[in-house]
């Protein structure tokens, strides 16, 4: 227990602090400190040395932390050899490696803690730009020109109340005199507000996170992006609301002491011995990977291949830096895309839980930072730039669940590109030049670009999105809701049967028959999950800290003979039908797989990627491509890399040839005449009227001179 100490007596405390730094060897560092001073002004105490030291130190540091640095300080500079040292310039004591367990959580933060020495743990959300605040302000009299010092404490400005006598001055008060601000003469330092967002693991639920605002000052500025993950120490304060009148209410901020950035990755599920014991074990055994897949979203009914892909979307691939420096991302990118009601967004929602770091965000963010970052200008910054992090920022190094993708702002579409591929988002704005990383793997739903998928388009095209953002996801799954007596009844009764186990729990103990109870208890055993949700989340974080799989010769040959098969199948089918050759796949296909198979690799902590983790990888990108990028029982890339299949991009060129000709010159052409003119060339009617219904109502190339007549213009050039 630390006791609560004050002293009244500073000499004493400087003293005492004197004793310490000598004793834990601190003395030896200040004559260095002193060489190159002011350049560096701050001396780094160890949080276990002063506990070591004594309570009743700690004591005054927890509970009078103005007392503690004054004092500290002021021993520091009777340390210092003098010669340079002007009494009285800035100079910091700096408290490091405050344990974690003694960190407070933002929520928790009351006001008992007010004037309090913590630390808390957060992501930096908000940053703004470095701007100088005044600390020593000098003032010239405009009567009788003595120079007044005043120092200045907080946020509001102070001047000399009147003209001190004890400065040479004239007694005359403020109302009789002026003061002049002398700028070049005041001293400055340089100031930064941040807003740490606690981080989401410590948050209940789908509770919105608890912001701290804290000020940086002097020679720690700078040092944080948004997005960080960092632990401060510092004084928390309050200021009074000013505005619109004094009131009675206090806003809270942390005036930062030291800054520490997180050291490893997933820091917070560093597992026990035990534990990772109990990993070994649970890895050895032969059903996990159906077990792993079985536990994910158990109460959503089918989708196999789906539920594969996520899985091995938690564990992820190996991100790796080539010989020629180039980095690679491991992180898969998976989109879900489909039919409305197809449980696409329970089954991100429920990722979004499990995955360790995960968080949840809808495309329509109401934040001005949106998915990737924003600089602003607003209350926060007080007149200065802020730059805000996106939810793909705060997600570093984490799992970013995003619904609704395709209602994302324009903004956000173009930044996500560079997002989902470099991982970094890079802003220049405002003189605020920055380079933000978003290591994290990205798991998105979308709705067709209809609402639902129709028939007439392949699935691939029907996806609203632009194709340059299609092409970096490893995965794209197609949800489809198509009436199927059998497969609806399966569904029906499996939803029916949670809610009918959710009822009764709800429901407790009294007029339930034995009966009941014991169907509840078997029915419950379907939507659990093999594998216990929160063991799980630490299991893949473990995986993705420690495994890192190579790729066995096996595996290489695998992976390698499917994708030179499927490029060569398709020339020959060109060549035999005489047709032009379509690109099944590329080579952003063959980095899938990899990462796939390096995923599948890691669920049982494998350091080598073997045969049957290159098949899965095959198999569900196989399932992919078949159901986006199907053109007649072959794939065509292009689909996904250009958003039309081949094919079809060349009978749109045709088709476009023939309402240029008909539409010359303004004339008018009947939809008829096109169709006639096209099936000379081998494009038959339901392929026309498609491709003229996407020429007249997206790309604008054609109009209809009256809806239904069935007559165009043409538009283009
Ligand atoms: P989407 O985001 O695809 O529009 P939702 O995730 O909102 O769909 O799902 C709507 C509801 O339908 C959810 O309550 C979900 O549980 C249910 N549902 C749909 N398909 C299934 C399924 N295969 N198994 C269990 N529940 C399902
Ligand atoms: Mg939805």
């Amino acid at each position: 227990m630390v006791s609560e100490i004050r002293y009244s007596d500073d000499e004493l405390l400087i003293s005492r602090f004197e004793d310490f730094l000598e004793e834990f060897g601190y003395a030896q560092l200040i004559p260095t400190l002193s060489d190159f001073y002011p350049d560096e002004r701050s001396l780094v105490i160890e949080y276990n040395d002063l506990n070591k030291y004594s309570d009743e130190i700690m004591g005054l540091l927890q509970f009078h932390p103005n007392n503690f640095f004054h004092c500290i300080e002021e021993a520091v500079k009777r340390l210092m050899p003098v010669k340079n040292l002007e009494r009285g310039a800035l100079l910091h004591v700096r408290i490091n490696d405050a344990p974690k367990r003694n960190s407070i959580i933002v929520r928790e933060l009351r006001a008992k803690h007010l004037g309090n020495f913590i630390a808390v743990e957060g992501r930096a959300s908000r940053v703004t730009e470095v701007k100088p605040r005044l600390v020593d302000a000098k003032f010239k009299c405009l009567r009788c020109g003595a120079i007044l010092k005043e120092h200045q404490e907080d946020l509001f400005f102070k001047e000399p109340l009147e003209c001190y006598e004890e400065q040479n001055g004239c007694k005359r008060t403020a109302a009789s005199t002026k003061f002049k601000l002398l700028s070049e003469e005041s001293t400055f330092v340089d100031t930064q507000k941040l807003e740490i967002e606690e981080n989401p693991e410590g948050k209940r639920g789908g509770a919105q996170p608890q912001r701290l605002v804290a000020y940086v000052e002097d020679d720690i500025v700078g040092d944080i992006n948004p997005g960080d993950r960092i632990s401060l120490v510092g004084t928390l304060r309050t200021t009074q609301k000013a505005w619109p009148t004094k009131s009675n209410m206090f806003e809270t901020f942390l005036e930062v002491n030291n800054i520490s950035h997180e050291q490893h990755d997933f820091e917070e599920f560093e597992p026990t011995e035990d534990e990772k014991k109990e990993f070994l074990k649970v890895s050895e055994d032969p059903r996990l990977y159906d077990k792993i897949k079985g536990s994910i979203a158990p109460a959503i009914y089918g989708y196999p291949i789906e539920k594969e892909a996520l899985a091995l979307q938690l564990f992820g691939g190996v991100a790796k830096t080539l010989s020629d420096g180039t980095k690679v991302r491991g992180d898969i990118h998976i989109l879900l895309v489909g039919d409305p009601g197809t449980a696409k967004s329970q089954l991100i929602r429920y990722i979004s839980k499990m995955a360790p770091r995960g968080s949840f965000t809808s495309g329509k963010s109401a934040s001005a930072a949106g998915l990737t970052a924003a600089v602003v200008k607003d209350d926060f910054g007080e007149g200065r730039w802020t730059l805000e992090a996106g939810a793909l920022v705060l997600a570093d190094k984490g799992h970013a669940c995003i619904d609704e993708l395709d209602k994302m702002s324009k903004n956000d579409t173009s930044a996500l590109h560079e997002a989902m591929e470099q991982q970094t988002i890079s802003i220049a704005k405002a003189g605020v030049n920055a380079k933000l990383l978003c290591r994290c793997a990205l798991l998105a739903a979308a709705n067709p670009k209809l609402g639902r998928f129709s028939a007439t388009e392949s699935k691939g095209e029907q996806i609203d999105l632009p194709p340059a953002l299609l092409s970096r996801f490893d995965v794209i799954l197609p949800f489809t809701d198509k009436p199927n007596k059998d497969l609806d009844g399966r569904i029906a009764q499996h939803i029916l049967n949670n809610h009918y186990v959710g009822e009764i729990l709800r429901h407790g103990g009294e007029g339930i028959s034995q009966a009941q109870i014991e169907k509840r208890n078997e029915l419950a055993e379907q939507s659990v999950p093999y594998l216990d949700r929160d063991f799980l989340k630490r299991y893949i974080a473990y995986a993705k800290r420690n495994v890192f799989p190579v790729l066995s010769q096996e595996a290489i040959d695998l992976i390698k003979d499917y994708y030179v098969n499927i490029r060569n199948k398709s020339e020959q089918k060109a060549k035999d039908d005489g047709g032009s050759t379509t690109i099944p796949i590329t080579a952003r296909q063959l980095e899938a797989f990899i990462r796939l198979a390096e995923a599948s690799a890691r669920t049982r902590l494998s350091h080598e990627v073997r045969k049957q983790d290159a098949s899965r990888a095959i198999n569900i990108v196989e399932h992919y491509l078949h159901q986006v990028a199907g053109e007649d029982g072959s794939f065509d890339i292009d689909i996904i890399a250009t958003g039309m299949s081949k094919p079809q991009a060349d009978r749109k060129r045709v088709i476009r040839a023939i309402v240029k000709s008909l539409g010359d010159n303004g004339r008018m052409f009947h939809i008829d005449k096109v169709i006639a003119m096209a099936r000379d060339e081998g494009i038959d009617k339901g392929q026309t009227e498609t491709l003229m219904k996407r020429m007249h109502q997206r790309d604008g190339i054609i109009y209809e001179v009256r809806t239904g007549s069935g007559e165009f213009r043409y538009a283009g050039n």
